[in-house]
């Protein structure tokens, strides 16, 4: 009797299972047939570590830049221009909440200032804006990955800095940024929007250039604050700190301080100037922040 009971009970739980697994195959089926035809999944890495815009810049929403992000495009313009993806940012407020400076080296990767300028960055716990060039992206592809690795933001600065092909028109410009735009996204898989002209825009940009590169998406920032370790004098670290020490003594506008600074060959006196100027900087209430499209322009 127990046992016959026991088979009883047995043969529900059978004939359950077998209801209950055709229920769930058919629910299954029904769910697949209903679901909608998935949309096309764009190219890019997702990361915590910084802002990739969607195909419809949809995410570049100022809540969602922040200081420590850099932001990147998943598509080049070529590849926007082809899928006829809008080319021209959403309008941004810039960010003045703080006292932000911002550390910028330009003219590199090269392979032995960089990565000692990466190293000072690291120690200290700060993170930078890198303007690259692409003939030298080319040339140190490892060191421009460590810059990205490493949280800080990398900006275009031409190609090959050659103010005579780069300044002949506003086409010749947006030419050599996207030379340098396929170059930087050859190893890190994404490109900037932040550009730096080679020498500042005074004196080198026409009326037109900023509509041109508005209208393309490119965001240009040039600086209020130099350690001048670009000029013929290469002042020492001890006089490029007291530069900087000097130039952000009273209030800046937008209360950020946008500092020039070099990391290619024979910027030796910046390395060593760097961790008494991040210093001098933090003991004057200044936060670090990479460039971003919601850094406020220098003037
Ligand atoms: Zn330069």
């Amino acid at each position: 009797m127990k046992r016959e009971g026991f088979t009883k009970v047995m043969g529900v739980l059978a004939v359950l299972f077998v209801l209950g697994g055709a229920a769930g195959a058919f629910w299954l089926a029904k769910v697949r047939a209903t679901k909608p035809v998935a949309v096309e999944q764009e190219p890019g890495v997702e990361s915590a570590a910084y802002t990739l815009a969607k195909g419809d810049y949809s995410n570049l929403t100022y809540d969602n830049i922040s200081l420590d992000r850099p932001v990147y495009d998943r598509y080049t313009l070529k590849q926007r221009l082809a899928k006829g993806l809008p080319t021209m940012l959403p309008a941004l407020p810039h960010y003045t909440a703080e006292k932000v400076a911002y550390l910028t080296f330009d003219d590199g990767p090269d392979d032995v200032n960089t990565p000692a300028i990466l190293d000072v960055l690291k120690a200290k716990g700060v993170h930078a804006t890198f303007y690259v060039l692409g003939g030298m992206v080319e040339k140190n592809p490892e060191v421009l990955k460590r810059i990205f690795a490493e949280g800080h933001a990398i900006g275009n600065h031409s190609y090959d800095h050659d103010y005579d092909r780069l300044y002949a028109s506003k086409e010749s410009f947006v030419e050599e940024m996207e030379q340098t735009d396929e170059a930087i996204f050859k190893v890190i898989g994404m490109r900037p929007f932040i550009i730096r002209a080679p020498g500042g825009t005074v004196g080198m940009f026409t009326a037109d250039f900023y509509e041109h590169l508005n209208l393309l998406g490119y965001v240009e920032h040039d600086w209020n604050v130099l350690t001048e370790d670009a000029t013929p004098e290469h002042p020492s670290a001890e006089r490029q700190i007291c530069y900087i020490d000097r130039r952000t003594a009273g209030h800046l506008k937008d209360n950020m301080a946008l500092i020039l600074m070099h990391c290619n060959g024979g910027k030796e006196e910046t390395v060593r100037a760097l961790p008494g100027i991040i210093d001098n900087l933090r003991a004057k209430g200044y936060r670090f922040g990479v460039v971003t499209p919601i850094t406020p322009q220098p003037w």
